[in-house]
């Protein structure tokens, strides 16, 4: 059985005071919850305010970026070291925003997903269509394009570490959401191509995330898709109240 997890994409919102607030509205009511994996991914500058608050909690942490190498000459970069020394488990990787506005390819994420997981980071890796790309009826070439690529040469253990977020970029801050039938779709064709790359053990273990305008009013039927194993949440996540029951959602 995977547990679900469920992560909030702060992306380039909350300064450290307005992160303590959500952190502590989030803190009243997942504290001590065990029903799903709930991880909150800040921008860098919130992420130490946001260790500290979260500590002790079953609210674990993640980054949004990191840099593929250990150190060096990389200016405004973050290495994946740096985010272990503050308490951060997750890494998301390869967002569309990544891709489409600071030219991540696929080799690039691979670099990046081997790093992190080299420094015992879970990458939660994204992949999905343009809308362009699902009417040119490209999503089964693009999808798989992405997950052979991203995850290219990990072991068996490093890709049941990984998760794997399927986000439409159609569907990403737009209030268009994927109907629970489009999404499941492209969740099994992930898995599927997981069981081509490894076996169907293996991609029966690996969590697959959607993500694309979820709210509290479509998550439990998202989430209650078979291969939907929770959700990467974005303008949701900025909310206390729509955070929580989304997460409520998953159990
Ligand atoms: C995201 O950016 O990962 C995302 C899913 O955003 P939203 O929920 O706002 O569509």
């Amino acid at each position: 059985m995977r547990k679900k997890i469920v992560a909030g994409n702060w992306k380039m919102n909350m300064t450290t005071e307005e992160a303590t607030s959500l952190v502590n509205g989030l803190k009243a009511e997942l504290a001590i919850f065990r029903g799903a994996d709930v991880v909150v991914c800040p921008p860098f500058t919130a992420i130490s305010t946001v260790s500290a608050l979260v500590q002790g909690t079953h609210i674990d942490l993640g980054a949004q970026n990191m840099h593929w190498e250990k150190s060096g000459a990389y200016t405004g970069e973050i290495s994946a070291a740096m985010l272990r020394e503050l308490y951060c488990h997750y890494v998301i990787l390869g967002h569309s925003e990544r891709r489409t506005y600071f030219g991540e390819t696929d080799e690039i994420v691979n670099r990046k997903v081997k790093a992190a997981l080299a420094a015992t980071l879970h990458p939660i890796v994204c992949v999905g269509e343009t809308l362009a790309q699902r009417e040119a009826g490209e999503v089964e070439t693009v999808i798989t394009t992405q997950v052979r690529g991203s995850l290219a040469g990990l072991s068996q253990k490093e890709i049941l570490d990984s998760v794997i977020a399927y986000e439409p970029v159609w569907a990403i801050g737009t209030g268009k959401t994927a109907t629970s039938a489009q999404a499941q779709e492209v969740h099994a064709l992930i898995r599927k191509t997981l069981a081509s790359m490894y076996d169907a053990a293996i991609a029966d273990g690996v969590r697959i995330q959607y993500g694309g305008s979820v709210k509290p009013g479509n998550a439990k039927e998202l989430f209650s898709m078979p291969d939907i194993d929770g959700g990467l949440i974005g303008g949701a996540a900025l909310d206390a109240k729509s955070f929580i029951d989304i997460v409520r959602a998953a159990v």
